[in-house]
């Protein structure tokens, strides 16, 4: 066996800085307060692609500050889709992972008049932890974090892309986005700030599987993002058998976190829940969880499931979907039944995944190999 090549350090990039942070890091330089904004100028507001586009500051300090600094440490490996459709974009990081990013175009079904919208749905982690059994994002195992930058490049690259700005942002690709918390957070605020990408925060959802500390905590952050929940079972038998995630924090606790959530703050939770025959589509699940939304004031988006390849898991017939659905209706909940964007090319929820890129002939260290054990009564 041959010795592991050394890992390259992380660049530090200009985005995944405050202006504060900017600030003193020139002041370091040597460089007054009037440089550090013309640098958090360009790296925000004209978005350069180098610190050498920067072009009002002097050969010098551009050599320098080159030195020390970057403005992007992630290219465009693939793009699939079309300008029209959901677009899938595979990121290259520095160290030679992948993360993807989706784009998708208009969505009445969420968003009902407002379609219009460049939704954004974004990674937090390469690969993920959870190993929720119906999603594609953990089958390789958890490999690492992504920094505060890439979260924040990952939108400034598909703007740079597709000449277009992105006005939502969903934390659902793929990742546990409350399990890389600080970075998250981060992120969220240079995203959101005027200085930064501009993005309002009640257009930015953190979806979670129900971590339900970091939801107590991110019930006292203060911007007025949103909180999808990505429920799946409505007691804690059938979660548990899909979720383990269900085992840490039940759903007693997870409830507990959301009133408290729902106690600061006047948006509405929306919870997330896929439909799969024969393992958490059954009538009772949706009594349950009529009630369960109701005693949150919640919406539920109901998801038919997503082929996994891989995995056994079939949706249930439209009938039945429809028929799901009409219990929380008839129960006076909120509820759409969601048309899946992307399916096709593999980019919709769930369908995230790490591959090893053989298909590209791109990928240089091999993702770990993880077993999957399937245990939900397939
Ligand atoms: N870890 C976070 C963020 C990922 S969100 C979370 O769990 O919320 C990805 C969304 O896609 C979640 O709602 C997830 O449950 C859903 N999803 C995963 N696999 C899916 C599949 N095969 N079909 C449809 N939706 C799926």
């Amino acid at each position: 066996m041959t010795a592991a090549p050394l890992k390259p350090a992380a660049p530090l990039s200009l985005l995944g800085l405050t202006p504060p942070e900017i600030t003193s890091l020139m002041a370091e330089l040597g460089e007054p307060a009037f440089r550090a904004k013309q640098v958090i100028d360009w790296t925000f507001a004209k978005r350069a692609v180098s610190i050498e586009a920067m072009s009002n500051l002097s050969k010098g300090l551009r050599q320098t500050l080159t030195e020390k600094f970057v403005t992007r440490t992630m290219t465009i490996a693939t793009v699939t889709g079309s300008k029209d459709t959901t677009r899938k974009f595979l990121l290259k990081l520095h160290d030679g992972r992948f993360v993807e990013t989706v784009l998708i175009p208009a969505n009445p079904a969420l968003y009902g008049e407002a379609s219009d919208r460049h939704t954004l749905c974004v990674s937090s982690q390469v690969g993920c932890a959870y190993d929720c059994k119906f999603c594609a994002s953990g089958l390789a195992g958890f490999t690492r974090n992504l920094t505060t930058s890439e979260i924040v490049e990952q939108i400034v690259q598909v703007e740079a892309y597709s000449g277009e700005r992105m006005d939502n942002l969903v934390f659902m690709g793929m990742g546990e986005p409350l399990s890389n918390y600080s970075n998250v957070i981060k992120a969220i605020e240079i995203l959101n700030a005027e200085w930064g990408i501009g993005i309002g925060a009640r257009h930015m959802t953190v979806s979670t599987s129900g971590l339900a500390p970091q939801i107590k905590r991110l019930a006292d952050f203060p911007l007025q993002i949103r909180l999808a929940i990505s429920l799946h079972g409505a007691s804690d038998e059938v979660r548990n058998k899909i979720m383990p995630v269900n085992e840490k924090y039940n759903l007693d606790e997870l409830f507990e976190a959301l009133a408290y959530w729902r106690s600061k703050r006047k948006q509405h939770i929306t919870f997330e829940y896929i439909l799969i025959k024969d393992v958490n589509d059954g009538l009772d699940q949706a009594h349950r969880l009529a009630k369960r939304a109701k005693g949150l004031d919640a919406k539920v988006n109901l998801i038919p499931y997503n082929t996994v390849e891989g995995l056994p898991w079939v949706r249930p017939s439209e009938p039945h979907q429809d028929e799901f659905r009409d219990v929380l209706l008839n129960a006076g909940v909120k509820a759409t039944l969601r048309r899946e964007k992307g399916h096709d090319i593999a980019a919709a929820c769930g369908q995230l995944r790490l591959r090893q890129e053989t298909e590209l002939g791109i990928i240089e260290s091999p993702i770990p190999e993880k077993r999957i054990t399937i245990n939900a009564g397939a």
